[in-house]
């Protein structure tokens, strides 16, 4: 099984990171779509079918938190597992994102940790088996 991927941040060279690390973590991933605020991220889902969600927080237009919120609020995303990348420090933060479903993992990571996390909130291993 394969993961459509949805990566939301305003670098373009962070999402292109991320999604190499994906690679390198050997997640089975299928469609990748790219976005570069929480607006487009939640166009983005309207428009394809998504298995997960990997979300930066501070972005312009709309940042992560308020996507996210807005995700929790709509029926036919809600349920997607989103991680949520980010050099944010505030624990108070991070708390209200975890505290509504998100997984926190802080830039920089290895790939270890997102393969680690992507395992357990998606349930595909790194050999594409279900856990
Ligand atoms: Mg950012």
């Amino acid at each position: 099984m394969a993961l459509n991927v949805l990566v939301v941040d305003d670098s373009a060279v962070m999402r292109a990171m991320i999604i190499k690390t994906l690679g390198m973590a050997g997640i089975p991933v299928g469609e990748v779509h790219q976005a570069a605020n929480g607006q487009e991220g939640l166009d983005a889902l309207g428009e394809h079918w998504i298995d997960l969600g990997i979300v930066d927080i501070n972005m312009p237009v709309m940042d992560g938190e308020e996507m996210i919120q807005r995700m929790q609020a709509d029926p036919n995303v809600a349920e997607i597992p989103v991680i949520v990348v980010s050099t944010e420090g505030s624990e108070t933060r991070i708390n209200r994102l975890v505290q509504i479903g998100a997984k926190f993992i802080h830039k920089p990571f290895a790939p270890e940790t997102l393969r680690d996390i992507v395992a357990e909130i998606t349930g595909v291993t790194d050999n594409g088996q279900r856990a």
